[in-house]
């Protein structure tokens, strides 16, 4: 009887190990059941053709599933052979009475030149760097390709920015633009992560380039070292798939927000002040947009910046998180993003609030009489300055 115990020597020798060569004839036949005990993040990497993966510890649960017969014909491999042995010595425990191992495992078989399925799309290297994503069934190495192929625009590489650009550095999106005209100020460091105190009076598209190089070489960074303006706005968001706005004042969001419609993007919205913070995703015609929630600015009154009234640094990462957190599910295609919602947090008391938010019909941008904008006028946009007169800084 096999125990984990008994060394590994001892349990091969009551197991048939075969040749790469007989291993691959029987499976080509149709005679052999061929069974890849690794675990998933294995899998994922290479695998043998006609292979069915079942892991180790699932083993015994699963083969009277798939193999009824106990007198049928079973071929396990692993990396080696080692793992593999064990799980063959249960099955022979069990009653199979025709189980053997590949000798060397797929190790074995990849150093004799023989083929193996690889996923496409991805690396050695990123299929070990994004394993932890590929693991997941809802990402895979679909989703994974995906993210790498999406283009994602941070509006600010400020406090809302800097987390959400790190984290989707990290994720492998593959093109991140940045919008920002300001260099990094001693003051920003409290809560702007992606940039560090030997970069201070540096621009701050420049230094964040630096911190996401630094992480992950898969990215590519644009910097659009400028503020987004009627003139330069549709240019600009419109090699994006998702924007992030992270802007730090109004003019900026509506704008923002009118574009995005015209050139249905979609964008994720987050702004945080003190204590508390709110997020929601604007796609176009599928939920609200940014100016069915707030058809006007606040007074300034109102809203008193960040500079005037403070915030906490961790509000920054926690919203831009959960920003980050919706470019991610928008990119892959999974979950339900926050469209139609507007989820409030409080960070005093550790509170999630979440608003119900429709579509304005009469909406001047996405609203049912909205006027056509014809390709003459795109870009011509009301006085935002005027309009936001006064207006704060919200970030
Ligand atoms: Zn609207």
């Amino acid at each position: 009887m096999a125990t984990v115990a008994e060394p590994l020597e001892q349990v091969k020798q009551r197991i048939d190990l075969i040749a790469n060569e007989k291993a691959r004839e029987e499976v080509d036949s149709g005679e052999a059941k061929l069974i890849d005990v690794r675990e998933p993040h294995e899998w994922d990497e290479a695998h043998l053709e006609g292979a069915t993966h079942v892991p180790q510890a699932e083993l015994l649960d699963r083969i009277s599933e798939l193999v009824p017969d106990r007198s049928d014909r079973i071929v396990l491999y692993c990396r080696t052979d080692n793992r593999s042995s064990r799980a063959a010595d249960a099955l022979q425990d069990l009653g199979y009475e025709n189980v053997s191992v590949v000798r060397g495992g797929i190790v074995g078989w990849q150093e004799a030149g023989l083929p193996v399925v690889a996923p496409e799309g991805l690396t050695a290297e990123q299929r070990m760097r994004y394993s932890r994503h590929t693991l997941l069934p809802e990402v895979g190495v679909d989703g994974q390709v995906k993210l790498l192929n999406s283009k994602v625009l941070l509006i600010g590489a400020g406090g809302l920015g800097a987390p959400s650009a790190l984290y989707l550095a990290a994720a492998g999106v593959g093109t991140i633009g940045i919008v920002d005209d300001d260099a990094v100020d001693e003051s920003n460091l409290q809560r702007q992560i992606i940039h560090t105190t030997d970069r201070v009076g540096v621009p701050k598209t420049a230094s964040a380039r630096a911190s996401i190089e630094a992480l992950n070489p898969d990215v590519k960074v644009v910097e659009h070292r400028t503020r987004l303006d009627a003139d330069n706005v549709l240019d600009i968001i419109s090699d994006y798939d998702v924007l992030v706005d992270g802007a730090d004042n109004f003019p900026t969001r509506y704008l923002l927000n009118d574009a995005s419609v015209r050139l249905r993007k979609p964008v994720v919205s987050a702004s945080i002040l003190a204590f508390d913070g709110q997020v929601s995703t604007f796609v176009p015609y599928e939920g609200p947009c940014y100016r069915c929630l707030y058809p006007v600015p606040p007074p300034p009154e109102m809203a008193p910046s960040c500079g005037a009234a403070g915030v906490l640094g961790v509000m920054a990462g926690v919203m831009g998180l959960l920003q980050a957190n919706e470019v991610l599910k928008l990119v892959a295609g999974i979950g339900e993003p926050l469209i139609g919602r507007l989820l409030l947090y409080d960070s005093l008391g550790t509170r999630f609030t979440e608003l119900k938010v429709n579509r304005d019909p009469d909406c001047p941008i996405c609203g049912d009489a909205a006027p056509e904008i014809d390709e003459s006028e795109m870009g011509k946009f009301p006085d935002y300055e005027a309009f936001c007169a006064g207006a704060p800084v919200l970030r």
